[in-house]
C-alpha cells in the first residue's frame, strides 16, 4: 500500500517531509520516500495515529460518572467500552492507556482488540485504580491502608491481566467528599507499589492534583504524573530530576466548565473543576516552559469528555501550554507513547503502520485533526 503525502510529519520534532510516499507492508512502514508512481491513498496532510495516554473507556462522557459506575451494569459498561474503543479508533486515536476501570473490562477490550474481534485502538490497561479508603476512585478502586496491602493490590492487578499500575495521590473532582488538593495514599505505600511494579517491569501512574501529592509520588519513582494541577517549582524540579511525564489532562476540567449550564453535573464536581481549572491555567504552562515532558491525555470518559474528541486536547496544548501545532502532535503521539511503552509512534521505516490522512496541514491549523479522512492502524484502513 502506498499513501501519498503532501505534507508529513513523523511524530518528532523535525522538519516535516513534503510530497512523500509511505509505503507499507504487512502493517509496518517499509519506507518513507519521493512521490512517483501510483498511491492508494492521497492526503493534503500525513501524522502518526494518536496516542492517548489517559482513558476510561467504559465512561462515555456521563455527567455524573461515579452515579454511571453505581447504576449500571458490568455488561452495560463492556458494550460502551467497546463502543467507545470503536469511536476513538474511527477519531484517529490508535493507543491507548486505560488508567482505571471496573471489572477487568478495560483487560478485555484490549485483549478483543488485539485478537481482532473488535475494532480499537492498541491497548495498556491498569484495572482497577489503588486508593485509601473511601478514597478518590474508590468506585472503580482496590482500597489499600499499608504497605503491605499496596504491594498485594499490585499484584493482584498483574493477576487480573493489567500491564500498568494506577495509584491515588490526592483527592480528585469526580469523587464525593474526594479533596483535590489533599494528599491521600501516604509515601510509604506509594513506594511499597512503585518497588513492587517496577520490580517486574510494569509502569505506575500516579493521579496527583494537589502539591503535596505529587511531591510524595515524584518521590516514591512514580513514572508519570496524572493531571498535576497544584505542582510548583520544587515538584518542577523533581519532574526534571527524575525525568518523570506529566500528563495534564487539560480537558477534563475545560470540558466540564464548557457544560455548567444545564449539564446535569453535581454541584461538587462543577465547584471541584472551577478549582482545579484554575490551578492549571496557572501552573501547567509553567512546567511545560520549564521543560517538564508533557505527554498527551485527556481524562476522556469524564464528563463531556467524549473518546473521539481527544482532538481537543491536542489543540489546548497549543492554545493552552503555547506549544506550537507541531509540539503539540509530538507529545499527543511519540511522547505519549514512550510513556505508555507499547510503541514509538513514530512514522519511519519497520515501525507499524498506525497513521492518519488528513485533508488540511495540522502544522498550519491543529484543528485539522478534528477532521480525519482515514485512519490506518497497523496497515488496516478505517473510514470514520
Ligand atoms: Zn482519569
Amino acid at each position: 500500500m502506498i499513501v501519498r503525502a503532501g505534507v508529513l510529519y513523523d511524530g518528532t520534532l523535525e522538519k516535516p517531509k513534503r510530497n512523500v510516499d509511505v509505503a507499507i507492508e504487512a502493517g509496518r512502514i517499509t519506507e518513507i520516500r519521493a512521490a512517483n508512481g501510483d498511491a492508494d491513498f492521497t492526503a493534503a496532510c500525513v501524522t502518526p495515529g494518536l496516542v492517548n495516554a489517559h482513558v476510561h473507556l467504559e465512561g462515555s462522557g456521563e455527567p455524573d460518572m461515579m452515579q454511571m459506575i453505581a447504576t449500571t451494569t458490568q455488561n452495560q459498561r463492556m458494550l460502551h467500552a467497546v463502543e467507545n474503543a470503536r469511536k476513538a479508533l474511527h477519531a484517529g486515536v490508535t493507543t491507548i492507556r486505560d488508567v482505571g476501570s471496573s471489572h477487568g473490562i478495560s483487560a478485555d477490550v484490549r485483549d478483543g482488540v488485539d485478537a481482532g474481534r473488535i475494532p480499537g485502538p492498541r491497548m495498556r490497561v491498569a484495572g482497577l485504580v489503588l486508593c485509601m479508603t473511601g478514597g478518590h476512585g474508590w468506585p472503580i478502586g482496590r482500597e489499600i491502608d499499608s504497605p503491605d496491602e499496596a504491594r498485594k493490590a499490585v499484584r493482584e492487578q498483574m493477576k487480573a491481566g493489567a500491564d500498568c499500575i494506577k495509584m491515588i495521590a490526592t483527592g480528585g473532582v469526580m469523587t464525593k467528599g474526594a479533596v483535590p488538593g489533599n494528599a491521600q495514599l501516604t509515601p510509604e505505600e506509594l513506594g511499597a507499589a512503585i518497588a513492587e511494579a517496577h520490580r517486574h517491569g510494569v509502569r505506575v501512574a500516579a493521579h496527583a492534583i494537589g502539591t503535596q501529592g505529587i511531591k510524595n509520588a515524584l518521590r516514591a519513582g512514580i513514572d508519570s504524573i496524572e493531571h498535576g494541577h497544584m505542582l510548583d517549582d520544587e515538584a518542577i524540579a523533581l519532574f526534571k530530576e527524575r525525568g518523570t511525564y506529566l500528563v495534564p489532562t487539560l480537558t477534563a476540567p475545560t470540558c466540564i466548565l464548557e457544560h455548567v449550564e444545564g449539564g446535569g453535573m453535581p454541584q461538587f464536581v462543577v465547584d471541584k473543576a472551577r478549582f482545579v481549572n484554575e490551578q492549571m491555567l496557572r501552573n501547567i504552562k509553567r512546567a511545560y516552559e520549564n521543560g517538564v515532558k508533557i505527554a498527551g491525555g485527556s481524562d476522556a470518559g469524564t464528563p463531556f469528555n467524549y473518546h473521539e474528541n481527544y482532538a481537543y486536547e491536542v489543540e489546548l496544548m497549543h492554545t493552552l501550554l503555547g506549544m506550537s501545532p507541531q509540539q503539540a502532535l509530538h507529545a499527543a503521539t511519540a511522547v505519549a507513547a514512550e510513556l505508555i511503552g507499547l510503541q514509538r509512534s513514530i512514522l519511519a521505516p519497520s515501525e507499524p503502520a498506525d497513521l492518519l490522512l488528513l485533508k488540511r496541514d495540522a502544522g498550519e491549523d491543529v484543528r485539522a485533526l478534528r477532521d480525519v479522512s482515514v485512519v490506518l492502524a497497523r496497515g488496516v484502513a478505517y473510514r470514520p
